[in-house]
């Protein structure tokens, strides 16, 4: 099914051959079908099967283009201008919130029977949290971060309503984009389900991205509760850390119910309903476009201890380039039908350990750092350990290389990226380095608002630097 809906200039939606309106949703199996196409929509490989994953890798220092003429290239070197920035992310994220919104507008005034109640509170559920996500997407990639100045300077437009054609919104506060996501994702954690949900969300994994947004927003009391309260609820319901002998194998792993491991949230794709060869597996893959590849200061990182089982990811094309295998598809299938991990419950452990830090609760940091640094080396331990946010981070770091956090991690709290010249004998990838060292005043680390929106929205204003 295609995306969606009532169409406005400014959202420069994509033309659809099939449409949903508020008049073609009467029913709970029409919310489902709209939020199927939702769901098809993320597996876009402009977003959560592609490049909006691979955004904050590619722009940070633990991975580089394989080369400059590669597709993340222009990424990793920040070359773009207000008029060529990518714009494909803002366009089909807005597509995906407008879809949202037409659930939400219409749900509330379906009758339904008591037996459906279940049922309707989890596709509002999802309905919800899917905004949510895509709000803080949005935000991430067009607005500073939260801490920069406590949220004041631009977000994106929040639009909830249905708009009437002529709406020009402008664009809301940062903070005023957090209000609504954390009230989107909060809401959600309330009424959607709980059970096992294939490529959809559920409780636990709406609780873990809340926990996410509210490091973030630096409220760590929060933060900390709702990771808790995701590790707690996900691991009663049969989701567990892949074990150090699972762990190399299990990202292929086609999770089902008596299997959950520990995903909390992918994106399927299967060979008949694959993203092609714009996806992560054949983005990252030397036998795909052979397109993103780790540092060599990545690599030695890794290194620091040479049975971190997190360097059995590694693929290596001779002592060139060095490549993350987390992509890996589902048995009978092509790399680039490989699903896309979105919510993972080690990121929920490390969001805990990092609040936790954060909140001087040294006991709780040892509880949920341990769990990661001795799962990826049962001989090593932090009990006993005075954990420092560096320990963290760095844990952090090694544990979702590729995964699209790495420079928001870095620029969210204040840090420095830096990309430092680092050899190794294994590996000679220097050649193409961009050496660079950025934080929050580098007006790159947002992107420009596209051209296509300031042309006809002219309440939408640029980012500054632009
Ligand atoms: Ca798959």
């Amino acid at each position: 099914m295609a995306m969606s809906s009532c169409s406005h200039d400014w959202l420069n939606l994509s033309p659809s051959t099939e449409t949903e309106t508020s008049t073609s949703i009467q029913s709970l199996d029409d919310i489902e079908f709209t939020l199927n196409g939702i769901y098809s929509a993320m597996q876009s490989s402009n977003l959560y099967s592609g490049r909006l994953v691979y955004y904050a890798d590619a722009t940070g220092d633990d991975m580089q283009a394989v080369s400059s003429t590669k597709r993340c290239a222009n990424y990793y070197r920040f070359n773009w201008t207000k008029d060529s920035g990518p714009s494909s992310q803002w366009s089909e994220l807005y597509a995906v919130i407008t879809s949202c919104n037409v659930i939400l507008n219409n749900i509330d005034g379906l009758e339904i029977f008591d037996s459906e109640k279940e049922r309707y509170n989890d596709l509002k559920g999802q309905a919800l949290a899917i905004r949510g996500l895509a709000y803080f997407d949005l935000v991430r990639l067009y607005g500073y971060p939260y801490k920069k100045d406590n949220g004041a300077s631009m977000g994106v437009p929040l639009v909830i309503e249905e708009l009437e054609y002529s709406s020009k919104p402008s664009r809301a506060t940062v903070a005023e984009c957090y209000t609504r996501i954390i009230q989107d994702l909060d809401d959600s954690s309330k009424i959607i389900g709980e059970e096992f949900n294939k490529g959809k969300f559920s409780k636990w994994a709406v609780l873990s991205l809340l926990s996410r947004v509210y490091l973030y927003k630096g409220d760590d009391v929060n933060a900390l509760i709702k990771a808790e309260e995701a590790i707690e609820g996900a691991e009663a319901a049969g989701y567990k850390l892949w074990s150090n002998s699972e762990y190399p194998t299990a990202w292929g792993n086609d999770v089902s119910e008596s299997n959950p491991g520990e995903v909390l949230f992918e994106i399927v794709n299967t060979t008949t309903d694959s993203p092609g060869s714009e996806s992560m597996g054949y983005l990252s893959s030397k036998s795909g476009y052979d397109d993103i590849c780790i540092t060599t200061s990545f690599y030695n990182l890794l290194l620091e201890d040479p049975d971190d089982v997190r360097l059995s990811l590694l693929s290596f094309d001779g002592d060139e380039y060095a490549y993350v295998y987390k992509y890996q598809p589902q048995e009978g299938e092509e790399i680039e039908d490989a699903n896309i991990p979105l919510v993972r419950l080690s990121e929920t452990y490390l969001i805990a350990a990092e609040a936790a830090v954060k909140r001087n609760n040294n006991d709780k940091a040892v509880k949920y750092l341990n769990a990661i640094v001795s799962r990826a080396n049962p001989d090593n331990s932090v009990e006993g350990q005075t954990i420092t946010l560096d320990m963290v981070m760095k844990e952090r770091r090694k544990e979702l290389v590729c995964e699209g956090h790495r420079m928001y991690d870095v620029i969210r709290d204040g840090g420095m990226v830096k990309r430092v010249d680092a050899s190794n004998d294994d590996l000679t990838t220097t050649h193409n380095t961009q050496y660079m060292e950025y934080d929050w005043t580098f007006y790159k680390i947002v992107l420009p608002i596209p051209k296509h929106e300031t042309d006809a929205n002219k309440n939408v204003l640029q980012n500054p630097g632009y």
